[in-house]
C-alpha cells in the first residue's frame, strides 16, 4: 500500500494571487416556470462578487486595481441595475436566476479583463444574505 502525501491530491496545483471586489445592484426578477412566489415580479438589492487569478503583479505590486475591477464589473451590472431584468438582453431568453445572472456576469467581465496573466475564476450572485449562487472556471 503507497499512501500519498495530501499535496499528491492537487496536480495542477499552483501558486497565484486572488483578487475580489464586491459591489451591489437594485433590481425586480421573476423566474419563469417556478411554482412559487418566486415566480411573482419581485425585487432584490443584489450583490455581486468578482474574484479574479493572476500569476503575476505590476511593477507597484498589483495583481488588478480594485477600482478599475470595480469599475468593469458596475458598468456590465448597470445593465441590470433599476430594470427588471427578465426585459434585459439575454434574461428575455433565459430565466433570471442568480445561476444565470452568475454565468453572464461572469462571460462578460472576461470578455474585457481577461489577459494571459489575469482571469477572472468566480462571480457570486446574492440574492439575500443567505441566497447566493456562483459560477467559476476550475481551469484557471
Ligand atoms: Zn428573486
Amino acid at each position: 500500500m503507497v499512501l500519498l502525501k495530501a499535496d499528491c491530491w492537487q496536480p495542477k496545483a499552483k501558486k497565484m494571487y486572488e483578487i475580489s471586489i464586491k459591489t451591489l445592484f437594485s433590481s425586480a426578477h421573476q423566474l419563469i416556470g417556478y411554482n412559487g412566489v418566486c415566480e411573482n415580479l419581485h425585487g432584490h438589492n443584489w450583490t455581486a462578487e468578482v474574484f479574479v487569478r493572476t500569476g503575476k503583479l505590476d511593477e507597484i505590486g498589483l495583481g488588478i486595481d480594485y477600482k478599475i475591477l470595480k469599475g468593469h464589473t458596475d458598468s456590465i451590472l448597470s445593465k441590470l441595475d433599476h430594470e427588471n431584468i427578465n426585459k434585459v438582453v439575454p434574461f428575455d431568453k433565459i430565466n433570471p436566476s442568480s445561476e444565470n445572472i452568475a454565468r453572464w456576469l461572469f462571460q462578460e467581465l472576461s470578455a474585457v479583463i481577461n489577459t494571459n496573466n489575469l482571469k477572472v475564476f468566480r462571480v457570486n450572485i446574492k440574492e439575500t444574505e443567505n441566497f447566493s449562487a456562483s459560477y467559476s472556471d476550475e481551469s484557471v
